[in-house]
């Protein structure tokens, strides 16, 4: 660029020297003629006086060349008469020379009495030559000089005009070197500066040049201020995504962004766990139903972008967990002129399975409260009609409806308990207490039931006391339904064995174990759900509601533990309960 400028300068002001040169020498060269027409018809003046004077023409001519003459001029005087012959010539033999009527200046002198005057080469001299004629009465006075004369001046103009012109040019060349240099360096340096930045240097800077108050340093110093501010710009700009994305990773629900025709901008650190893609959506383009397989959510999220709308829907959504019940939020956002959402994914999956767990069990206890009821009433009913007047027949009916009584009591406290396990924490009615002496109150309180069914309790238990700090109410729970259903599920003759064991500073494991006919793989997972029996009569027959080992399941939830059986159909059971007590 500079060069070009510098160039252009060059031409402009090699042009107008070159334009001036050539002016002045027009203007000389005009001058000079007009100079020499000037000194001519002053001589030929001179001339005409003398020859007026009276003087011969040889004298008069001489006399005024004499007057005239330098060294540089070679002056010629030719007297012709009227009628064209020469009377008298300073340089050539008169008589020797033709007759002059038919020289332009003479012809023109002759013809108008006014000054006549020609350029043209001498026939005589043989060179360019100026002619001027001037008429008297009698003669033409014709005075010459060669052009070449005069012309010299201009030569040695033209030559000074030349030299001038190649001291511009060196001048100019001198300069413009030193300029080039003095300027390009430091936009060199700008230049690379720049280059520098561009390819990731926030850095960079411009070097000062020394001289720091011509423009270039201005320039400089603007440029380092700006790439300061741009620096700056920038790390606060990365400061502020880095900031928003640690927040939009710490958002436990999978959020994730789309662009135009839902392509994948953004994806949270859950959302790449959740998905099990581990993306850079600034490195490619991926479509959302690539990452959630779900046609439903990209839908949704067309419908938020659409209508400009927060838009939500309960959604089954495949996750690297398995499938799972996300409440799908698609907002609609703008970024820059273009549309897009934010999508959330809100994990309901648990909610969902507490809501059928609930469901289900609303369902079952109706179930359960409807049988016994429906059998008392039919009871009654039937004592009613009748049968109330035949004492055998009462008796027995009145037994049966007592048995149910019962078992509808029994099933409303179970209700209960599990109910109130649900709502409490095990901080609650904490005591210290001695779990050997307890195990020895349940044996002894099952003593009857399981004298019935001809069962024997062995309690193995070392010496001393066995202390807890936990709610004694629910750890006897623990124990009264676990012995009960050892007994219960018993074979006539069966054993039972109970102990307990500190594991660790603060484990407690409790093993209650049979000889029983045992639990069949399939049914050992699901014997902790509510209601579920693997024998439906035979838990009733035995006055069961198929509550006691969902509870025990949650009161060792309660202490940080769990409730675990090991069993082989025909070889008895084993139910671990370990408590954090
Ligand atoms: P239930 O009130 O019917 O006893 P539980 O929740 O206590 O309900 O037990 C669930 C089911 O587990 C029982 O119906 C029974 O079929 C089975 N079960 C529990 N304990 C034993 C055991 N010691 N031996 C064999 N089966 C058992």
């Amino acid at each position: 660029m500079l060069k070009r400028i510098y160039l252009l300068v060059a031409a402009v002001t090699f042009i107008a020297v070159l334009i001036t040169g050539f002016v002045a020498f027009d203007v000389v060269s005009q001058y000079n003629d007009q100079a020499a027409h000037r000194y001519l018809e002053s001589m030929s003046r001179l001339a005409e006086k003398y020859i007026a004077e009276g003087s011969d023409v040889k004298i008069a001519a001489d006399s005024s060349v004499a007057v005239f003459s330098n060294s540089t001029a070679d002056l010629r005087i030719t007297i012709v008469k009227r009628d064209g012959t020469v009377a008298y010539d300073n340089q050539a033999d008169a008589a020797g020379m033709d007759n002059h009527s038919d020289r332009p200046e003479i012809a023109y002198a002759a013809r108008t009495g006014e000054i006549g005057s020609a350029i043209r080469s001498s026939d005589t001299i043989g060179q360019d030559m100026l002619y001027l004629a001037l008429p008297t009465d009698e003669l033409i006075i014709r005075t010459s000089m060669p052009l070449n004369a005069h012309k010299s001046a201009l030569y040695s103009l033209v030559r000074t005009s030349v030299i001038v012109l190649l001291l511009v040019i060196a001048v100019l060349a001198l300069t413009g070197l030193i300029l080039v240099k003095y300027i390009t360096r430091p936009l060199k340096d700008l230049h690379e500066t720049a280059i520098a930045m561009r390819d990731g240097d926030l850095s960079a800077r411009v070097l000062i040049p020394d001289d720091d108050s011509n423009e270039m340093s201005s320039l400089a110093l603007t440029y380092n201020s700006m790439a300061e501010k741009l620096e700056n710009t920038l790390e606060e700009l990365a400061d502020r995504k880095a900031r928003l994305d640690a927040i939009l990773d710490s958002i436990v629900d999978p959020v994730l962004a789309v662009g135009e025709r839902c392509a994948v901008t953004f994806m949270n650190a859950h959302a790449k766990n959740v998905f099990g893609r581990n993306i850079d959506p600034e490195q490619a383009v991926y479509p959302l139903v690539l990452i959630t397989h779900s046609q439903a959510t990209e839908e949704l999220a067309e419908e938020a972008m659409e209508t400009s709308t927060t838009v939500s829907e309960e959604l089954r959504i495949k996750s690297e967990d398995g499938e799972k019940f996300y409440h799908v939020i698609a907002s609609p956002i703008r970024a820059g002129s273009k549309d897009g959402a934010i999508i959330t994914f809100h994990d309901i999956s648990q909610a969902r399975l507490a809501q059928k767990m609930r469901s289900d069990f609303v369902a079952n206890v109706t179930h359960e409260l409807r049988t016994p009821l429906t059998s008392i009433r039919g009871f009654v009913e039937t004592l009613r009609n009748g049968a109330v007047n035949k004492p055998d027949v009462a008796n027995r009916f009145l037994e049966i409806i007592d048995i149910e009584a019962e078992r509808l009591h029994q099933l409303i406290n179970d209700i209960l308990i599990l109910a109130e396990i649900e709502q409490q924490n095990s901080s609650v009615d904490s005591e210290r207490f001695d779990l050997n002496e307890l195990i020895d109150d349940v044996a002894v309180l099952l003593d009857d039931i399981a004298s019935e069914k001809r069962v024997s309790i062995a309690v193995e238990q070392d010496e001393g006391d066995l202390l807890v700090s936990a709610s004694r109410n629910r750890i006897e729970q623990i124990m009264l339904n676990l012995t009960e259903n050892a007994i219960k599920y018993n074979n006539e003759g069966g054993h039972v064995y109970i102990s307990a064991c500190r594991t660790a500073e603060d484990e407690i494991k409790i093993v209650v174990r049979d000889d029983g006919p045992g639990i069949a793989k399939e049914h050992q997972e699901r014997i902790f759900e509510r209601f579920y029996r693997v024998d439906r009569s035979h838990s009733r027959d035995a006055g069961g509601t198929g509550l006691g080992l969902a509870i025990v399941k949650h009161i060792a939830q309660l202490y940080q533990g769990k409730a675990e059986v090991r069993s082989n159909p025909g070889e008895g059971s084993e139910f671990t309960i370990t408590l954090a007590i």
